[in-house]
């Protein structure tokens, strides 16, 4: 009964995310690889069912003891596999739970951050990841020149002398596809010694070129979101990214929400003056704007640094460039969907 009970909701989690536009198949192939796990563990416990359960004789005691404690590290992997699956889940916002077991104080908490904001009078929405996905590309494009680069190196040296690349080119290239596309040439010529060749070079500049062609389609919930806050009229609504002013215009363009907004900037870096800036052009003070985006190190540290408020909503990957140590914050929301908005503003 509980294995049936498992396979159809493991299974309904599987069908949902191939409903879903994104986290994508990725995610769904990784729940597929947990589920069948959790499936091999529920088969043991099902055979360990099946020795004697009463004897007075010494052996079957002995059997006896020896399968229970099998019984329970079995069924405690089995919990902790389970636990696995839903946490990835929901990190991949590919199911919500209608509930949570969690200890008062967390209630409280999640009370508190769901809290309405007050005195908004503008809403500025970071653009990759949290109006459309982009992270996810790159990495596959990672993944894609790690394999061409493959007699040079394990992908995970490649990759981390590639954020090594990326990192010592920042400030002279700032954040982007075309940034993006140098450190990979740079860092091919490094990790090969100076060895790769020519069409090599040429497939890994078409790689990074892939990216500026992004069908940019918002995510879920989006779309919506951004209507009824049009429909109020109650807000100014703005995009503030960082990254390459055509890059982004072409994205926003391509997304088609380029009309829900009154202003649209983009900066080559997040910093509290760049917030003050936005303020100043959307005419409002810090406090009555508040910024909406998956970054905590570019959306939400500076602008509660500036006395803005801030909405996480977290994307299922984070850029290794973007990780950085969270707090909490009385200005802080954090929301696992974007439709939430609504609900504290
Ligand atoms: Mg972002």
């Amino acid at each position: 009964m509980a294995r049936l009970f498992s396979s159809l909701f493991l299974g309904g989690i599987i069908f949902i995310s191939y409903k879903k536009e994104y986290p994508c198949k990725k995610a769904a192939y990784k729940l597929s690889d947990m589920y069948t796990s959790v499936d091999m563990r529920l088969t043991n416990l099902y055979s360990l069912k099946t020795y004697p359960k009463y004897s007075n004789d010494f052996y079957y005691i002995s059997k006896r003891v020896v399968c229970t404690v099998f019984h329970i590290v079995a069924l405690f992997e089995f919990l902790a596999k389970l636990r696995k699956i839903l946490v990835y889940a929901k990190e991949s916002r590919i199911i919500c739970f209608p509930f949570r077991i969690k200890t008062l104080t967390l209630q409280l908490k999640e009370m508190k951050s769901m809290e309405k904001l007050k005195n908004v009078k503008a809403i500025a929405f970071d653009a990759d990841d949290t109006l459309w996905a982009l992270q996810n590309y790159f990495e596959d494009v990672e993944h894609e020149y790690c394999e061409l680069l493959a007699e040079y190196g394990k992908e995970k040296d490649i990759s981390a002398a590639l954020f090594e690349t990326e990192s010592k080119n920042m400030a002279d290239l700032g954040y982007g596809c075309k940034a993006f596309t140098i450190s990979l040439v740079e860092n091919a010529v490094k990790v090969s010694h100076g060895k790769v060749e020519a069409n090599v070079i040429a497939q890994i500049v078409d790689l990074g070129k892939s990216l500026l062609h992004l069908d940019a389609k918002p995510l879920e919930g989006v779309e919506k979101t951004l209507a009824c806050f049009r429909e109020m009229k109650k807000y100014k609504l703005a995009v503030f990214t960082k990254g390459e002013l055509m890059d982004q215009e072409n994205k926003l363009w391509r997304s088609g929400l380029q009309r829900y907004f009154d202003v649209v900037t983009i900066v080559s870096d997040k910093t509290p003056k760049a917030y003050h800036r936005l303020c100043r052009e959307l005419d409002v003070t810090p406090d009555e704007l508040v910024m909406v985006g998956n970054s905590f190190k570019s959306d939400i540290a500076p602008a509660l640094k500036i006395g803005a408020s801030a909405v996480h909503i977290p994307f299922h990957t984070t850029w290794a460039h973007e990780k950085t140590e969270e707090f909490e914050h009385p200005k802080l929301r954090r929301i696992s969907r974007f439709e939430e908005l609504l609900d504290i503003l």
